[in-house]
């Protein structure tokens, strides 16, 4: 070994200490995601506050890592959560299992379910990392009101679906 040979070794070291740090000082600093990153998931509502979400299940079903739990109900005129005959009554997204693909929201026919990106999820209790439907609602927003209440919108579903992008103007996706 020559004399110099500890020195080189140093050489990258001392290299280093004059590159620009790469290193994210998160949580302290936190980056902007891309508009269109994949965070949370969040069930949207109608201009009116009833929910874009008719429990169909084909979210479910789409999902390759068995992270979605829809469970259908009946609307009744006294109490309509959803313009259609369905709404999700209850629903449940587990972050164990999530993988933020994306394929969910894809095979949703009502862009009730969208994602956000909100991405601090990590949790060391697993039970708060399902997900309710509580937690995935959208909030209410201007002009809202909380379900169940009547169609305020139309007369028919189609008035909301058929018609809906006019409707959707304002709505948080
Ligand atoms: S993003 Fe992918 S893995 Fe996560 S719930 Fe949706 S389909 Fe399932
Ligand atoms: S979120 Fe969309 S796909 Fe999933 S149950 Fe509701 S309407 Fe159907």
């Amino acid at each position: 070994m020559g004399l110099l040979d500890p020195v080189k070794g140093f050489g990258v070291t001392f290299a280093m200490m004059f590159k620009k740090v790469a290193t994210e000082k998160y949580p302290e600093v936190k980056k902007v995601t891309a508009a269109r990153y994949h965070g949370k998931h969040q069930l949207n509502r109608h201009p009116d506050g009833l929910e874009k979400c008719v429990g169909c299940e084909l979210c479910a079903w789409a999902c390759p890592a068995d992270a979605i739990f829809v469970e259908g109900g009946d609307n009744t005129e006294e109490e309509r959560y959803s313009p259609g005959e369905r709404y999700g009554k209850d629903y449940q997204i587990n972050y164990l299992r999530c993988i933020g693909c994306g394929l969910c929201i894809e095979a949703c026919p009502t862009r009730s379910l969208t994602m956000t990106t909100e991405h601090e999820l990590a949790n060391d209790n697993r039970q708060v990392l399902i997900f309710t439907k509580e937690d995935l609602l959208a909030p209410l927003l201007a002009g809202m009101e909380q379900p169940p209440h009547p169609m305020r919108l139309g007369e028919h579903e189609q008035d909301y679906y058929v018609n809906g992008p006019e409707l959707a103007k304002g709505v948080q996706q």
